[in-house]
C-alpha cells in the first residue's frame, strides 16, 4: 500500500481541480486506502471527490474504473454510482507529478451524500435486503460492460483464494492457522471442482461495509445511497459479489446468519441465484473471510506498524471463529431461507401448474409437455430457475435483446418521474412521433398510439372502414392478426380453428402466396396468386360488395413462415386499390429492421401501405403498439368521435419506444439482421443435401422458415418430426417452435441481438439433430 504523507495537500487539489476541470472551488482532504481524495466544494454548491492515484497506480486499471462509471450511468443504478467528470480538454485523467517528480494520475467524480455503512450501527432487515438487491442489478447492469482492466490476476479473486495459502505462515496464533488451512483445503474439496458450474461476469468485487454509503431518509429510515469505489472490479464468478456483501454485513452483527438472509433475499428478488450458486454461496461467504484474513496477516508481515490493519482485521476473525462453532448446515439455512422467502419465485413447476389450472383461464396453453420456468433473461439468452441457459430463437418481441439496460433505464427514469395520458402535452409523444414516422416513406406520417397488436388491427379496420365506407375485407388464408372479436372473425388461423364460428361474411379468403407448397409454383407464381385477388375484386364489385380493405402480414407468420412470392403484394395491392379499397400491412412481427435489407417488411415487398400496424418489437416487451397512416385516411376519422387510448402513448411507452429506436440505430441491428440472414441461408443451404427431411429454406434477414418434408415430391409434411427437431433442440439449450398449417415449419425469429457465433451453433445442432431423427427409428 502507498504511504499517503500528504505531498498532495488540499491547497494544491484545488489548484488541480481549476487546472484540470475550470473549477473554483475549496478542497479537503477525506480518508481514502489507496487514492488520496479530496472533497471539492465548487461555487455553484455542486460537490466532487478529486482522487489522486498512488505512485504505483495503474493507468489500465484507472481507466477502467472511469469506463466503468460510464457504462453504469445509462443503467438501473445510475443514481448510486458517482458520475466521473472529463478534463476541461475532454480527458479522463490528469498527469501531476508529485514532490518526487512522480507521475500521479488525478480524476474528478461526483460526490455521494451519504456516511459509510460501517458507522451505522442499526441495520434494519429491510437495509440489508435493499443493500442485496441493489448489489444484484448492479451486476446485472455490469452485464456487457467488458475491459481488459476487468481480467486481471488480482489476489481478490475469491475464486482463487487458495492462492493466498502462502500467506497462512504469518499467522502466529497455532489455533487459527490450522482453522485457516482447514479451511482452505475445504474449498480445494468443496468449491474449486464446481467452479465451472458458476456463471461469471464483471462485479464490483468489494461490497464491504467501507463501500457502501447510506442516506438517513426524513422518517428515521436508513437506505443506501450509494456505491462506492470500483478499485478491485474482477471478471470472475458473479455470486462473489453477494458472497462479499453478505461476509462484510454479517461482521460484529447479534444475529449474522439472519444478516444474511435478509441480504440474499434481497438479492434473490432480482437476480435469483442457480443452483450451484445456492449451494456455493455459504462456503463462498467464509472463503472471503479467510481471503481477509490472510491478506490482512501478509498486509502485517510486510508492515508491522500498521494498526489499522489489527483493528480491521479483528471483527473478521470474531465472525470466522464464530461461524466455524456454528454447523455449516446452519449457514445453508440461512441462505436457503433467503432464497425461499421469495414465495412467489420460488414455487415448484406443479405448483405452478395447479394454480394456473384453477385461477387462468384454462384456453392458455404452455410451451413444452415440461414446461420451462423462466426466472430471468439477457439479450439473447433465457434462464430457467435451475440456471440453465437457453439460446431464444423465437422471441422477436424482446427485439433488442432481453432485458436490454438502455430500455430497461428508460422505462425506469420515466416511471420514476410522470406516467400520465396523451391529453396532456409531453415531450417524449411528440418526439416518438417524429422518430416514427421519420423512419416511414411518404405519406404514412400520422400515428395513432395504442397498446397491443389487436388494437392496432382493430382500429386499423376502424380506419379503413371509416374511410372507405364499407366492411368487405381480402385477407389471407390462415391468418392471425388480433384477438378481439372484429379480428377473430377474419382472421381463419382463429375463425376456422377449434371454436371458431368460421369467417364473418364481409371476409374473402385468398391464399397464402406460398411458391413451394401452394397452388402456384415457380418463377410467376407471385403473379398468378395476385391474379386469385384480382379475380376476387371482380366477383366482389360485381355483387356490389368492393373490398374496402386488404389486410396481410407483410411477412407471413402463422401462415408457415412464408416470404410472399415476388410480385404478389404489389400485384395485390393493385387490383384492391382499383376497387377503391385501402392495403393495412401487419407488421406487428417483422417491423423495426428484422428483414434487415430494409427497416420495414414492405419495403423489401415493394409496396407502400395505407395504413401499417406496429406492435410486439416496438417497446422491447413493454405493452405498446401503434397505427401509421397517411394524413387522408386520419382526416377520414376525424368524424367528431374522440380516438382516447388511457395507456397509448403515454409518457413512460414513448421513453421506452425511443430508448428501442437507439439501440437499433446504435448497434446497428438491421444490417446485424441482414449478415446474420445470409449465415444462417448459406448454412441451411450448405446443410440441406444432406438431409432427405429439408425441404424449403426461407430466409429474410431474422425471418427463417425452414419447411420439413417427407417427400420432395408430394411434399408430405414432416409435423412430427419438426416437432422432434424442437425437443432434442430444447434439450440441447435451443429455443425455436414450429409453424404453419400443417406445423412442419421450423421458425426461427429471434431477438436481433443474436451472435455470429450463436448462429454458428444453431445451424451446427439442427444439423446434428436432423441426422439424429433421419437415422430413425
Ligand atoms: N398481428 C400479428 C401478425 C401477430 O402475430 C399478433 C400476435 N401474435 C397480433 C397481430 C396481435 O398482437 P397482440 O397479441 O399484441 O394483441
Amino acid at each position: 500500500m502507498t504511504d499517503p504523507t500528504l505531498e498532495f495537500t488540499a491547497d494544491r487539489a484545488a489548484r488541480l481541480a481549476a487546472e484540470g476541470w475550470g473549477l473554483d472551488v475549496r478542497a479537503e482532504a477525506l480518508a481514502g486506502e489507496f487514492d488520496l481524495n479530496f472533497l471539492i466544494q465548487a461555487e455553484n454548491r455542486d460537490r466532487y471527490v478529486l482522487k489522486v492515484s498512488p505512485v504505483d497506480a495503474d493507468r489500465e486499471s484507472l481507466e477502467c474504473q472511469i469506463a466503468v462509471l460510464r457504462h453504469l450511468r445509462e443503467s438501473p443504478v445510475a443514481s448510486l454510482v458517482q458520475r466521473a467528470v472529463p478534463t476541461v480538454t475532454g480527458s479522463d485523467l490528469l498527469e501531476a507529478k508529485d514532490d518526487d517528480g512522480q507521475p500521479r494520475w488525478v480524476r474528478l467524480v461526483s460526490y455521494l451524500e451519504g456516511i459509510p455503512l460501517v458507522e451505522l450501527d442499526r441495520r434494519p432487515p429491510r437495509l440489508l435486503e435493499e443493500i442485496g438487491a441493489t448489489i444484484a442489478r448492479l451486476d446485472l447492469a455490469l452485464r456487457g460492460f467488458d475491459n481488459p482492466g476487468t481480467r486481471r490476476p488480482l489476489l481478490w479473486d475469491l475464486t482463487a483464494m487458495p492462492r493466498l495459502r502462502r500467506f497462512a505462515g504469518f499467522i502466529a496464533d497455532s489455533a487459527r492457522r490450522e482453522l485457516i488451512e482447514s479451511r482452505i483445503e475445504r474449498f480445494d474439496r468443496v468449491v474449486a471442482p464446481r467452479l465451472g458450474e458458476l456463471e461469471y461476469g464483471v462485479i464490483h468485487n468489494d461490497a464491504n461495509d467501507r463501500n457502501l454509503l447510506v442516506k438517513i431518509e426524513d422518517d428515521g429510515a436508513p437506505r443506501l445511497g450509494g456505491v462506492i469505489d470500483f478499485g478491485d472490479m474482477l471478471h470472475t464468478a458473479i455470486i462473489a459479489e453477494l458472497a462479499i456483501a453478505t461476509a462484510y454485513l454479517m461482521l460484529d452483527r447479534d444475529d449474522p446468519l439472519a444478516a444474511a438472509t435478509s441480504v440474499v433475499r434481497g438479492y434473490q428478488t432480482v437476480r435469483p441465484l442457480t443452483a450451484p450458486e445456492r449451494e456455493l454461496l455459504p462456503e463462498l461467504v467464509i472463503a472471503r473471510l479467510v481471503s481477509s484474513v490472510l491478506m490482512s496477516a501478509h498486509g502485517r508481515h510486510r508492515d508491522p506498524g500498521n494498526t489499522y490493519l489489527q483493528i480491521s482485521e479483528a471483527p473478521v476473525w470474531r465472525l470466522l471463529e464464530r461461524m466455524t462453532m456454528i454447523e455449516d448446515s446452519r449457514i445453508r439455512d440461512a441462505v436457503e431461507k433467503g432464497c425461499r422467502s421469495t414465495t412467489t419465485l420460488s414455487r415448484s413447476a406443479d405448483e405452478i401448474l395447479a394454480i394456473r389450472r384453477h385461477h387462468i383461464g384454462r384456453n392458455l396453453s404452455v410451451s413444452y409437455s415440461e414446461p420451462l420456468k423462466i426466472v430471468r433473461g439477457e439479450g439473447q439468452y433465457l434462464y430457467d430457475h435451475q440456471g440453465r441457459r437457453f439460446l431464444d430463437l423465437v422471441n422477436n418481441v424482446c427485439h433488442v435483446g432481453h432485458c436490454h439496460p438502455h430500455v430497461v433505464a428508460a422505462g425506469q427514469r420515466q416511471m420514476a418521474e410522470l406516467n400520465t395520458n396523451t391529453r396532456y402535452l409531453h415531450d417524449h409523444l411528440a418526439e416518438y412521433a417524429l422518430r416514427l414516422t421519420d423512419a416511414f416513406p411518404d405519406p404514412l406520417s400520422v400515428c395513432f398510439f395504442v397498446c397491443t397488436g389487436t388494437e392496432a388491427n382493430d382500429l386499423a379496420l376502424r380506419l379503413a372502414r371509416t374511410h372507405t365506407g364499407t366492411r368487405e375485407i381480402i385477407v389471407l388464408e390462415h391468418a392471425y392478426h388480433g384477438h378481439s372479436p372484429s379480428l377473430v372473425e377474419i382472421g381463419t388461423y382463429k375463425c376456422e380453428g377449434p371454436g371458431g364460428e368460421g369467417l364473418a361474411e364481409h371476409a374473402h379468403k385468398a391464399p397464402i402466396p406460398d411458391a413451394y407448397r401452394g397452388t402456384h409454383r415457380g418463377p410467376d407464381a407471385g403473379a398468378r396468386y395476385a391474379d386469385e385477388v384480382r379475380k376476387m375484386v371482380a366477383t366482389l364489385s360485381a355483387a356490389d360488395r368492393p373490398p374496402g380493405a386488404f389486410m396481410a402480414e407483410s411477412l407471413i407468420g402463422c401462415g408457415g413462415q412464408v416470404i410472399p412470392a415476388e410480385g404478389f403484394m404489389a400485384g395485390a395491392f393493385n387490383a384492391v386499390r382499383s376497387a377503391g379499397g385501402v392495403c393495412i400491412a401487419d407488421e406487428v412481427q417483422v417491423g423495426f429492421g428484422r428483414a434487415g435489407s430494409h427497416f420495414w417488411a414492405f419495403e423489401a415487398l415493394g409496396v407502400i401501405p395505407d395504413i401499417v400496424t406496429l406492435g410486439k418489437p416496438i417497446g422491447n416487451g413493454h405493452p405498446m403498439a401503434a397505427v401509421v397512416t397517411t394524413p387522408e385516411i386520419a382526416e377520414s376519422f376525424f368524424t367528431g368521435m374522440e380516438y382516447f387510448n388511457t395507456f397509448g402513448g403515454n409518457p413512460v411507452s414513448c421513453a421506452i419506444g425511443l430508448a428501442v429506436l437507439d439501440v437499433i440505430e446504435s448497434e446497428d441491428l438491421q444490417e446485424h439482421a441482414r449478415v446474420l440472414g445470409e449465415q444462417f441461408l448459406d448454412g441451411f443451404r450448405d446443410m440441406a443435401p444432406r438431409h432427405r427431411l429439408m425441404g424449403d429454406v426461407r430466409v429474410l434477414g431474422l425471418f427463417l422458415g425452414v419447411e420439413l418434408v417427407r417427400d420432395h415430391s408430394t411434399l408430405e409434411p414432416a409435423d412430427t418430426e419438426a416437432s422432434r427437431v424442437i425437443d432434442a433442440m430444447r434439450d440441447r439449450g435451443f429455443l425455436l417452435s414450429t409453424d404453419g398449417p400443417l406445423h412442419n415449419v421450423l421458425k426461427i425469429k429471434p431477438p436481433m441481438v443474436l451472435s455470429s457465433g450463436d448462429v454458428a451453433a444453431v445451424l451446427e445442432n439442427i444439423d446434428d439433430v436432423l441426422t439424429e431423427i433421419e437415422a430413425g427409428p
